[in-house]
């Protein structure tokens, strides 16, 4: 799948439209999700032109992968997740539901998750 440089995650990335950006460095960017579903609900975007983990695991450069990942990690710590938890979610076209179409990691927090992922009669 080509990169749609219109997509909102990349008009965001060049401040066309405003985000509640919680952290930013030289390869991501991380800002509250619009619609939450936790009490913590942020996400973290390469700065890079990315799809999805599909195309940035296999192009990403070693520098791009490993800051956009430390990068994860540091902002959930910054919201002061590491204790007592975060989950992860980062979805990958159709079966995942994946809507924008630019990388992106579900930092949730601030409430117990119990359940890996939906029941097939609810996805
Ligand atoms: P996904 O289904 O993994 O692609 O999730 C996309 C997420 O982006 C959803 O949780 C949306 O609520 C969120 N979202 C869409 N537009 C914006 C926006 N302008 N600012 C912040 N979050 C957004």
């Amino acid at each position: 799948m080509a990169y749609d440089d219109q997509n909102i995650f990349a008009k965001i990335l060049r401040g066309e439209i405003p985000c509640n950006k919680v952290y930013e460095d030289e390869y991501a960017l991380a800002f509250h999700d619009i619609a939450p579903q936790a009490p913590v609900h942020v996400l973290v975007i390469p700065k890079g032109s990315y799809v999805s983990m599909a195309d940035f695991s296999a192009t990403g450069s070693p520098d791009e992968i490993a800051g956009y990942f430390r990068a994860i990690g540091i902002v959930a710590r910054q919201l002061g997740l590491d204790e007592p938890g975060y989950r992860l979610i980062a979805n990958h076209g159709r079966d995942a539901h994946q809507e924008v179409p630019h990388l992106h990691f579900h930092i949730f927090g601030g409430r117990s998750m119990k359940g890996m992922v939906p029941k097939p009669a609810e996805s």
